[in-house]
């Protein structure tokens, strides 16, 4: 009993069966860019509009299937992973993973009523998940073949994390988010976009094809874009500061190349973690004429789970990361699974952050970018929720 400090329900089969037929492949158009989860208070997505003076209770309903949640209240001050990928292979390192493993991760973090979201999404105060669930933030580094490939019949590779990622989504609907994908654009094969050919064995045209088609799918599926630097510079072995921008500024130009016009890059990746020595050089900065870039979450390379974005304590321009290292992420999730007073659960309302009043002083007020604060009562000592 101890252990079943909470249960799984789940929800909306019926409503999940029918966007099984969102099939993976991306094929399917044009969802605009940044567009996740930005539905207004006002869209009626099958909610009743709120009323006037309406208590703030009162959550909009929800978009779609909800999976499992944890039956846990709303602790919106709780902390946030952002788990760092690398390589897929055998045998296990910090920075490599098994794809066996990486699918059991989707299903253990699914299961326990774990959502993924974007980087863009927790710096914009957007985090739109389903009550009762819990956010988490998928990194992936160096932009390797095993992370994403197309088949010669123009298929995803299902050997790779995003054929994974695809086919998981697809038996699970709601599993909805996307995860943040840190690229090397002029780095030696294989991490060059996702193992595409160096350019003399595929034809430039053809190659530039492959690469636009995988940005697509990424836009078009809700994942965000990450800079990762031109070719993994030791940034902090920059000769000058420029040349630590220069290979910033470069490596996003060449990235945005294949994306659509308007799309903003926001999170950067230092590459093995090391700083420029001028550290705001990695937060903004100029190359090529004074073109400029603006790096507005900078991901560090380890680091344990994250405060929200409304905590005191919360800094984006230096975001830690988890790295998924053998056991280590099955150890967080028994860890909290044992004790979630630290682990982020949502209250279902994206307008509003909940939390227990045991948790206020962390609350910084001026950090809630326009949402609404609710203190809730402690839960109490020893009351374990029931399913
Ligand atoms: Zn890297």
């Amino acid at each position: 009993m101890p252990n079943e400090l909470y249960t799984i329900r789940r929800a909306a089969v019926a409503l999940a069966l029918g966007a099984v037929l969102a099939a993976c492949g991306g094929e399917k158009g044009s969802s605009e860019v940044g567009g996740e989860g930005k539905d207004l208070p006002g869209d009626t997505t099958g909610a009743a509009p709120a009323a006037e003076g309406q208590p703030q209770s009162a959550a909009p309903a929800p978009k779609g299937p909800t999976g499992p949640v944890a039956n846990l209240p709303p602790n919106e001050m709780g902390r946030i992973m952002v788990l760092e990928y690398h390589r897929t292979g055998s045998p296990e390192t910090e920075f490599v993973r098994t794809l066996a493993n990486f699918r059991k991760d989707l299903q253990a973090l699914y299961e326990r009523g774990y959502r993924p979201v974007t980087m863009r999404q927790v710096l914009e105060r957007n985090i739109d998940i389903p009550a009762g669930t819990t956010p988490v933030v998928f990194t992936f580094d160096d932009a390797t073949r095993g992370q994403f490939y197309f088949r010669p019949d123009g298929s995803i590779d299902p050997n790779t994390m995003v054929g994974s990622w695809a086919s998981f989504k697809e038996r699970n609907p709601a599993w909805s988010g996307g995860g943040v994908w840190c690229i090397l654009p002029a780095a030696a094969h294989p991490s060059n976009f996702f193992g595409e050919t160096p350019d003399k064995a595929t034809p430039r045209e053809q190659r530039e094809a492959n690469i636009r088609k995988k940005m697509e799918w990424f836009v078009a599926n809700g994942h965000e874009i990450c800079n990762h630097t031109l070719f993994h510079a030791r940034l902090d072995k920059a000769k000058d500061n420029q040349q630590a921008m220069d290979w910033i500024g470069i490596g996003e130009d060449s990235i945005k190349a294949y994306l659509p016009a308007d799309y903003d890059i926001v999170t950067f990746a230092l590459p093995l973690g090391m700083w420029p020595k001028s550290k705001p050089t990695a937060w903004a900065g100029t190359y090529r004429n004074g073109k400029r870039y603006e790096n507005k979450v900078v991901l560090e390379v380890s680091g344990g789970p994250n405060v929200p974005p409304w905590d005191r304590r919360w800094d984006p321009h230096s975001v830690d990361r988890f790295i998924v290292a053998p056991g280590a992420l099955e150890a967080q999730l028994a860890r909290w699974d044992k004790d979630p007073t630290n682990r982020y659960i949502s209250d279902g309302d994206p307008r509003t952050v909940s939390y227990p009043r045991s948790q206020a002083a962390n609350l910084d007020r001026g950090k809630l970018g326009g949402l609404t604060p609710r203190e809730l009562p402690d839960a109490a000592p020893g009351a374990a929720p029931k399913s």
